[in-house]
């Protein structure tokens, strides 16, 4: 049958558009065209005898349990690993049970962590906060200069942690000069993609060992559910990663896995048509009267634009917009805004803004925000599918009420 030789037979000759679709689907014997979706919690066995093989090991692609082992599930980390170009991935409840599993299955009491300073709130908190009440320390570094990385390294450093572009400011970390700075010191290097999205950065090819996501963001992308991934070799993922997450169960649930596929089908669409949009919005707005400055790493003045040209497909779908005129005016941005909605979520469908200062950084310090370039005028935009006119003029009217 001619069927039987056709070279797209082979996942490794389809392009990304068309693994986000097909890629790891198990038919049952019903031939669905969808997905099929296993909201089940357990397994039964043909024989005790089956059983005794089956948690010896024995019976490879074997489930068991759903809190490690779920056919729904398995698709959903097949179809990212073939995104990502990983060997293999595990889907968590959260993108920070996600991170959490990255960070704690790597380390153990007297080790050090070494982590760039600009993170996402709950990344920082879990390495700043916990981490150290569990015997691993950490030093937190500007991620800006690798230097500061190879400054901070002591012989116990089991893991460095990064993420670029860094939440809210969109400062970047050179991936490849921070993995090899932390290989040579036998550290993991694990980096949040969050922001870049695997469609425009790829970690793992610069170096990293471990990549993690809120799959809530981009992948969901439609402001449905939560959902993390954590991606790597096989060694990693299935060693220590699934170990972890097997005994301690932050599981991604079934349901979950399944509208999260629905979301990877569009993912490539979705974030192509918002990257465009922000490569518009921000055309329109730099050098705006009432913006001191426009961040957008593709743009020419981000202070790392070279390094974002190297890494970065694309300047992704963010940007922070530092508003003259102090919080008052930011907030009078955001609250004269009718199709952007003021919220702190990210990478969906609808555009979205925020002003860190007072909700997702207001736990830290005045000092360290401002370290981090968290002035009280900057706010945070994330592009959605609105038509960038409309997202273009709902912008430029709220800046005309400052
Ligand atoms: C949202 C986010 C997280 C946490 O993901 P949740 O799904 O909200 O738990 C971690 N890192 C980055 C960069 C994020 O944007």
């Amino acid at each position: 049958m001619s069927k039987a030789n056709n070279p797209l037979n082979d996942p490794a000759r389809r392009s990304p558009e068309t693994q986000l679709v097909h890629g790891g689907t198990q038919r049952t014997a019903f031939n669905e065209t969808s997905d099929a979706l296993f909201l089940n919690s357990g397994y039964s066995y043909p024989s005790s005898d089956h059983a005794e093989k089956l948690f010896m090991g024995e019976i490879p692609g074997a489930h068991n349990y759903s809190r490690f082992a779920n056919p729904t599930v398995d698709v959903f980390q097949e179809r990212m690993a073939l995104l990502e170009g990983a060997e293999a991935a595990r889907g968590f409840a959260s993108g920070m049970a996600a991170v959490t599993n990255a960070v704690m299955s790597q380390v153990k009491a007297g080790d050090h962590i070494v982590a760039s300073r600009a993170l996402f709130g709950g990344c920082r908190y879990v390495v700043e906060d916990f981490m150290p009440r569990w015997g691993v320390s950490t030093t937190l570094v500007d991620g800006r200069d690798p230097e500061n990385f190879a400054r901070a390294m002591q012989p116990n450093t089991r893991l460095v942690f990064i993420e670029t572009p860094t939440n809210p400011t969109l400062e970047l970390v050179d991936i490849k000069a921070v993995a090899d700075i932390a290989h040579a010191h036998g550290a993991v290097l694990v980096v949040d993609n969050v922001f870049a999205t695997a469609l425009w950065q790829k970690p793992l090819e610069l170096g990293a060992d471990l990549v993690t996501y809120s799959a809530t963001k981009h992948i969901d992308g439609q402001g449905r559910v939560l959902g993390g991934v954590v991606l790597g070799s096989k060694k990693l993922i299935e060693g220590d990663v699934h170990t972890l997450l097997r005994q301690t169960g932050a599981t991604l649930s079934a349901f979950n896995a399944w509208v999260l596929m629905k979301g990877l089908e569009t993912f490539p669409l979705r974030v192509r048509q918002m990257t465009d949009s922000a490569a518009k919005i921000v055309a329109a707005l730099d050098g705006h009267a009432k913006i001191g400055r426009v961040v957008y790493p593709h743009l020419k003045s981000h202070p790392q634009y070279d390094l974002a040209k190297r890494q970065m497909q694309t300047g992704s779908t963010l940007i922070a917009l530092d508003v003259e005129g102090g919080q008052e005016a930011a907030f009078k941005l955001c609250d004269s805004l009718s199709v952007i909605l003021i919220s702190n979520n990210l990478g969906d469908a609808r555009s979205l803004i925020t002003h860190p200062r007072t909700t997702t950084h207001q736990r830290l310090t005045e000092e360290v925000r401002l370290e981090t370039g968290v002035t009280p005028g900057l706010v945070r935009l994330s592009v959605g599918l609105e038509a960038s006119d409309d997202l273009i003029a709902d912008l430029l009217y709220g800046l005309d009420q400052i």
